[in-house]
């Protein structure tokens, strides 16, 4: 038997309890993720030196950059929000962009996040730095061209998944003459009055911009697609059903607008209902299911009616897999767009690109005066700028030959980086906006021990890494995700045979999986390295709430917070089990 008295000396580390130290946590990307830390980590963390960098000249990320005609969410409004900060005011069951864009830079500006932004900043490389156990940052100020450098305990990446576009791989592209642009890289000032538009792509965002493009005076648009898709009906239709609402007609009244803003029970139910309908047609992603079969029947015949003018159109277009394998799309307009007149539907392989057009693979040459690149966004790789985590191993190769992150936050070999909508993060159906912000309450939590226990690193343990990895592969394969098509969920650029765009499991899920993290799967190393004085985070036996300040009769915090209403944890009064609050509560709390 082993005593248990130490026979060193325990050294008490002169500091009260909460004295938290000094730490630098930089934020890459100021958008849907950014802007949370930026409220959250000022809020639930004390001396934290922050910083957001932005590369673009606005906050907003995929909001501000992307600007395509039609370019909207086509998720509820009211599902794709912050859950604190509801807005009554969305115009339409489905926002535009402009609007998202614009509650997004009132949501940053409402709660003080701009302080920590540095626009027009695009990270360059980071380097983690095993000696110092910090982040080596360069950073391109792209407004002076300067290069400057930056270290950080804490690195958080929230570029989103789609910052990246993707231009189609084709041969000459380069030597089009005309006007060409990406959807994510729009030139709001061409005129596409009369001109002859050519728009490769039928993924979310050609599917929005066709519809769009095809009513401009004078335009003849050839849209070149070579994928079978699904188009649904819009998502939430059986919301605006069950609501009383005209799925025909979108747009909120003033009146309706004004209950939101003055009835918070009425505003609350309405979103209540939206959130059900997400979160219970998780059912769809399971191959065979009932309501993945009924889906099928449902939509291959609405597809058929609404391109009854064009039947050849929706013979090519109607998937053999499931619906969801690709990005399930509403469109409301695309296939009526696509039977236009004006509109000729191309499935014949572009060849090359030429500076007047495009020729195909079949010889024929098709005129162009512009061409839209609607090809999506490099999602299965590595950030475009080099992270280099231990050994010099760079996250590109640390993502080959997929990209795997446990519960699609944490890398191994990569201490203090987290990652927001990381790998394997969008989701089918739900909210995706509930699981960006308990991303970001899980990094804040692993902030607040490195910071409070004295930790210098955290980093995840390679063999959960490979636990997770295996999880994904195992739970996907009773998913439509895993059937036969080309989609960005799917790693190697959409060839490749594992998901890494999605959770593995419902929105619900995610959120159970990312409640609390589990320090048991990271390796932990000490500020005082490997031979640090025990439970050292105990301190000195004070706390600082109850420390004086220097003006008398003050103190640093305070030491009755206990009993501020804020912290207050009520119980329900007599038998809670048989009160009506309870019940209505979800079962975990
Ligand atoms: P995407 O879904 O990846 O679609 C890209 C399209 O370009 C596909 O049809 C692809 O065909 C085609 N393509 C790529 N290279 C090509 C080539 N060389 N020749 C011919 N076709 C080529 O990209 P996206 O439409 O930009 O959408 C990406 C994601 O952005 C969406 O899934 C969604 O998550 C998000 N988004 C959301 C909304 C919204 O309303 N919520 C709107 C827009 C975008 P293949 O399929 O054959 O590869």
């Amino acid at each position: 038997m082993g005593s248990i008295q130490s026979s060193t000396p325990f050294q008490i580390k002169e500091a009260p309890i909460d004295g938290h130290r000094p730490m630098k946590v930089r934020v890459i990307g100021a958008g849907y993720s950014g802007i949370y830390l930026g409220i959250r980590i000022p809020e639930r963390l004390r001396n934290i030196d922050l910083q957001i960098y932005e590369k673009s000249d606005a906050v907003g990320g995929t909001w501000w950059v992307n600007r395509y005609p039609g370019c909207a969410c086509d998720i509820p409004a009211h599902s794709y929000q912050y859950s604190f900060n509801p807005n009554p005011n969305w115009s339409s069951f489905y926002a535009p962009q402009k609007e998202i864009c614009a509650y997004l830079q009132g949501t940053a500006e409402k709660f003080g996040v701009l302080r920590f932004v540095k626009l027009l900043h695009e990270v360059k490389s980071c380097q983690w730095d095993e000696n110092r156990k910090k982040w080596i940052l360069t950073v391109h100020r792209t407004d002076t061209g300067e290069t400057l450098e930056d270290d950080a305990d804490v690195l958080i990446s929230a570029r989103g998944n789609l910052s990246d576009p993707a231009w189609p791989k084709i041969p000459g592209l380069d030597s089009f003459k005309g006007e060409i642009m990406h959807s994510a890289k729009w030139n709001e000032k061409y005129d596409f009055k009369n001109k002859k538009i050519g728009v490769i792509g039928n993924g979310s965002s050609a599917i929005q911009i066709v519809p769009n493009l095809q009513k401009v005076e004078g335009a003849h648009l050839s849209c070149f697609v070579r994928s079978k898709t699904w188009i649904t009906n819009p998502f939430g239709e059986n919301v605006m059903r069950k609501l009383g609402l005209d799925p025909n007609k979108l747009e909120f009244s003033e009146e309706q607008r004004k209950e939101f803003a003055t009835n918070p029970e009425k505003f609350f139910d309405f979103r209540r209902i939206i959130e059900v309908d997400g979160n219970t047609i998780h059912e769809v992603s399971i191959r065979g299911s009932a309501m993945q079969l009924g889906g099928i029947a449902a939509f291959a015949a609405a597809m058929r009616a609404r391109l009854a003018k064009k039947p050849e159109i929706a013979d090519f277009l109607i998937p053999a897999f499931g619906i969801g394998c690709r990005r399930a799309t509403p469109g409301p307009g695309y296939l009526e767009a696509l039977a236009a007149d004006n509109v000729d539907f191309v499935t014949d392989p572009i060849a090359a690109v030429t500076p007047t057009g495009v020729s195909l693979a079949s010889g024929r040459a098709v005129a162009l005066d512009a061409l839209v690149c609607a090809t999506g966004f490099n999602t299965s790789s590595a950030p475009p700028f080099e992270v280099r985590g231990r050994g010099g191993v760079t996250l590109g190769e640390r993502f080959a030959p997929h990209p795997t992150a446990y519960l699609s936050v944490a890398v191994d070999g990569f201490p203090n980086l987290f990652l927001m909508l990381g790998p394997n993060s969008a989701i089918g159906s739900g909210s995706l906006t509930v699981i960006l912000e308990r991303e970001g309450d899980y990094a804040v939590k692993c902030i607040r021990k490195l910071q409070k226990e004295d930790y210098a690193a955290m980093a995840v343990k390679p063999e959960r890494v490979r636990d997770w990895d295996a999880y994904c592969a195992e739970y996907f394969r009773r998913t439509v995700y895993t059937d036969d098509c080309h989609s960005w969920y799917k790693s190697a650029g959409g060839d490749g045979d594992r998901i890494v765009g999605l959770w593995p499991g419902s929105t619900m899920h995610a959120l159970e999986a990312l409640r609390a993290p589990r320090w048991e799967d990271y390796d932990w190393e000490s500020v005082d390295g490997p031979a640090a004085n025990r439970l050292r985070w105990l301190g000195n036996g004070w706390s600082l709430t109850h420390t004086p300040a220097q003006a008398e009769g003050e103190y640093l915090g305070d030491p009755a917070w206990y009993i501020h209403p804020r912290f207050l944890d009520i119980p329900l009064p007599g038998r809670p089990e048989e009160a009506e609050e309870y019940k209505a509560l979800p079962f975990s709390h």
